[in-house]
Formats: structure tokens, C-alpha cells, sequence
């Protein structure tokens, strides 16, 4: 297997954080990156050796950014799998377009977790009106409606909540953000009379993209497993991350999640069979809800970098980031062990609503480490930056995580 060993250049598809973060990690192992984004501002492109501006469906633009790639990576995935096809005959992309063309559409990807025998939330296609009313025959509310692509931190989502005086379905429950008495973001839509009129209205919400339906579940916590798969097969798993998310968007990871070994073992397995199955190369997350009676279900998976591996960059003998560099280059894996217990905290653009946030109290806590990623427009929902905080007992680490996050919110 051929090694691709510091000096040779890593190309990168979008320039978000994820991009930003590996970027950080590689150049500092030696290799080069250069970075296809519509923005020459972004956060990757602003710690990068190379920079092509385009779309990142635009044909000439990303063959540009492959000439000069000896590999190439996602930063999301968002990159048509046909386009990835054609750069592969350019130089190696990993994860793959096969991979890609699985995850990138969810029904795709929850046919194939239905194939694989994994368990997941109940659901069913919704591309159109009639298609919908079928669905929530048959799954029951309330539910969730989900883009079938290009959908990210709750967007593209719509609620569908119990008609008045309709029984529940068989497994429909209320979902975590109506437990907590959070605003969902995904908008709820009353029901109207005519369940036709009702569907197009919901999938108008969309856009009248294709979509599919969930049942909306009543997990106990949201988990998520990093792993990281080589060229070679090799795996290597984080701890596993406990995940809260407000408003659709993740809010806060705790890892190791306090949990069994049994059960530990049983979503590394889940994790481990979707990366083989799938032929994966390099690091992906896959996140689950944990029922009370102790059952996991798939929700999605990312085939990236993840926001609940954010830990990993400071917690970890081996970032996510250093790892994923490792697994695409063909570099024996890095070992994941925990340093430290572990708890991140997202920097979400609301807390810019009134001017840059001060950093006194974040930067005086000696446990905690800030990470910007330098994007210059803030704005609700938008994930800005994040806090880890490096405490064993990831209790505290939580308590502190909300403190710090209420002290930027007021100012204090
Ligand atoms: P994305 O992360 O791509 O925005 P997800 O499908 O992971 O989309 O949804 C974001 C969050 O919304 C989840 O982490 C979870 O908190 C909540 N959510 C999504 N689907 C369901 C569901 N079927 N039942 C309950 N909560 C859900
Ligand atoms: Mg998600």
C-alpha cells in the first residue's frame, strides 16, 4: 500500500471548520493543503497552502483542486458522488464516491442500515403529498420530516405534530426538544383537515425536495461512536461521545459516556459494521439514540470528521483530525486513547447578537481550551466556534460547559 508521507498535498472539498481543523493538524505533520470552496475567506482556506475558488459542484473547478491534490478529502458531504467519480481517475478520494452516493441521500442510507439489519426509527419515503399521507399512516405522530439531502444541524427539518384527538401510532413519541420544553427549530405545522392539503403544505416547508419521514423518538440520551477505518481495514474507536443538542444543533458532548461495557460494545459493533460494510476510509461518526430499555438506533451517519469528536482535539493521544489525515494517507493509525475526561460546549453565532462575545471568563479557566473558526458572519444557529473543557469528572466539566456559556450570553 502506497504511504502518502509529509510533503505531499492533501485537497480538500469545503472549507468549513472540519476542513479548518485538519488543515491545523496536517501542516503542522508537514503536509500541504489546499482547499476548493465558494468563499476565499473560509476557515479552511484561511490556514491553507492552496486555495481554489468554485463551487463544490462545479466540474472544472474541483478537477483544478485535484491536478494538484495527492489525495482528496470532504470536509462535508455535500459533494455530488458523481463529480467525486470522476476524480478518482485525478488522484484518490477518501472516503470514496461509493461511500459518498450511500450517505449523501437519506434514504439511500436508510436502506441500507435497513439491509445491514441495524435498527433504526421507524420510517418511509416522502416524495410527495400522497407519498406523506401513506407515511404517516403507516409510522404514526407525531414525526419528523427530513430532507433526503443536503440537510445539516436541524436544517431541513419539519416537525409534524399529533392531530387533535388522533391516537398516537405504534412507537411515535414526543420528541426530546418537547421533553425539555425547548423551542424546536425544526417548525411545528398544525394539522388541517385534509391530510393531502396538510402533506403538500409540510413538503412546501421543504421546498418540495424529496424528503422521508421519521418516527419522532423518545430516547434517554443521544450517543455518537467515532471510529476511524485505514486503507487497510484497521479500525480505531474514541470513547464514545454523549451528545445534547438544542434546537436540533449539538450543544454539548461528554466523553467517555458514562455507560456498560455490554452496551459500549454493542455501538462500537453497530459502528464498526456500518464502516465495513460501507468500505469507509477515514473517520466517520455514527450517531444513536439510546432508549430507556437500553436499545440503540441508528439515527445518521457522517462520514467526516464529527462535531462530537471535537474532544478528540485535546483529550485524545490522537486528535480525530491527525487521525483522519492518517487513515487517508495510508499511515499506520494513531492510538485514540483518552488523556483526560472531557466535555465540549458549541459557540453558536446567537451569542454574537450583540457584538463579539468577551472571553475573559473563558480564557481564565484553566481547564479550558477556545477554538474560533474564524468565520465572519455570525448568525443564529451557526456554529462559531467551541469550548473543551479537560476535567475527569465530566460532570463538573458540564456544569462549568453551562456557566461559561450563560456568563457569554450575559455578558459577564
Ligand atoms: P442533522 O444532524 O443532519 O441536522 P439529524 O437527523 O441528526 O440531522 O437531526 C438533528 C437532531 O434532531 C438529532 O441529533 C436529534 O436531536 C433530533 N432528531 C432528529 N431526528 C429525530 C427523531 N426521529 N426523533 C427525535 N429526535 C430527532
Ligand atoms: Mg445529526
Amino acid at each position: 500500500m502506497t504511504q502518502l508521507l509529509p510533503g505531499a498535498t492533501i485537497g480538500v472539498l469545503g472549507g468549513g471548520q472540519l476542513g479548518r481543523m485538519m488543515a491545523v493538524v496536517a501542516r503542522q505533520m508537514g503536509y500541504r493543503i489546499v482547499v476548493l470552496d465558494p468563499s476565499p475567506r473560509c476557515p479552511t482556506a484561511q490556514v491553507s497552502d492552496g486555495f481554489v475558488v468554485g463551487a463544490l459542484d462545479d466540474p472544472d473547478a474541483a478537477r483544478h483542486l485535484a491536478r494538484q491534490a495527492d489525495v482528496i478529502t470532504l470536509d462535508t458531504e455535500h459533494v455530488p458522488a458523481d463529480l467525486l467519480a470522476e476524480l478518482e481517475a485525478i488522484a484518490p478520494v477518501r472516503p470514496g464516491a461509493s461511500v459518498l452516493r450511500t450517505i449523501q441521500d437519506r434514504l439511500v442510507q436508510k436502506q441500507f442500515l435497513d439491509r445491514l439489519g441495524l435498527p433504526q426509527a421507524a420510517w418511509a419515503p416522502a416524495g410527495d403529498p400522497a407519498e406523506l399521507v401513506a407515511a404517516l399512516a403507516r409510522i404514526g405522530r407525531p414525526a419528523i420530516l427530513k430532507v433526503r439531502r443536503a440537510g445539516y444541524d436541524g436544517k431541513g427539518q419539519v416537525r409534524i405534530d399529533r392531530a387533535s384527538g388522533e391516537p398516537a401510532g405504534e412507537g411515535a413519541r414526543e420528541g426530546i426538544d418537547r421533553a425539555s420544553g425547548e423551542p424546536a427549530a425544526a417548525a411545528a405545522v398544525a394539522p388541517v383537515l385534509d391530510p393531502l392539503a396538510e402533506a403538500a403544505a409540510l413538503l412546501a416547508r421543504l421546498h418540495g425536495q424529496p424528503a422521508v419521514v421519521e418516527e419522532l423518538v423518545r430516547f434517554e440520551r443521544e450517543i455518537s461512536v467515532i471510529l476511524a477505518r485505514g486503507v487497510d481495514g484497521a479500525h480505531r474507536i474514541y470513547p464514545i461521545a454523549e451528545n445534547v443538542h438544542r434546537r436540533h444543533i449539538l450543544h454539548t458532548t461528554r466523553a467517555p459516556a458514562p455507560m456498560p461495557d455490554a452496551q459500549r460494545r454493542r455501538a462500537e459493533a453497530i459502528a464498526i459494521s456500518v464502516a465495513d460494510a460501507i468500505g469507509h476510509v477515514g473517520v466517520m461518526a455514527v450517531e444513536m439514540f439510546e432508549l430507556a430499555d437500553g436499545r440503540l438506533l441508528v439515527n445518521e451517519i457522517a462520514p467526516r470528521t464529527h462535531n462530537s469528536g471535537h474532544y478528540t482535539y485535546g483529550a485524545c493521544a490522537t486528535s480525530q483530525f491527525e487521525q483522519h489525515v492518517r487513515a487517508i494517507c495510508g499511515l499506520p493509525l494513531g492510538d485514540p486513547r483518552p488523556l483526560s475526561g472531557a466535555v465540549m460546549v458549541n459557540l453558536i453565532g446567537d451569542l454574537w447578537s450583540g457584538g463579539p462575545p468577551s472571553w475573559r471568563r473563558v480564557l481564565a479557566h484553566p481547564s479550558a481550551r477556545l477554538h474560533l473558526y474564524g468565520k465572519d458572519a455570525p448568525a443564529p444557529g451557526r456554529k462559531m466556534g467551541h469550548v473543551l473543557l479537560l476535567d475527569d469528572d465530566t460532570g463538573r466539566a458540564l456544569a462549568d460547559a453551562d456557566a461559561l456559556i450563560a456568563a457569554l450570553a450575559t455578558r459577564t
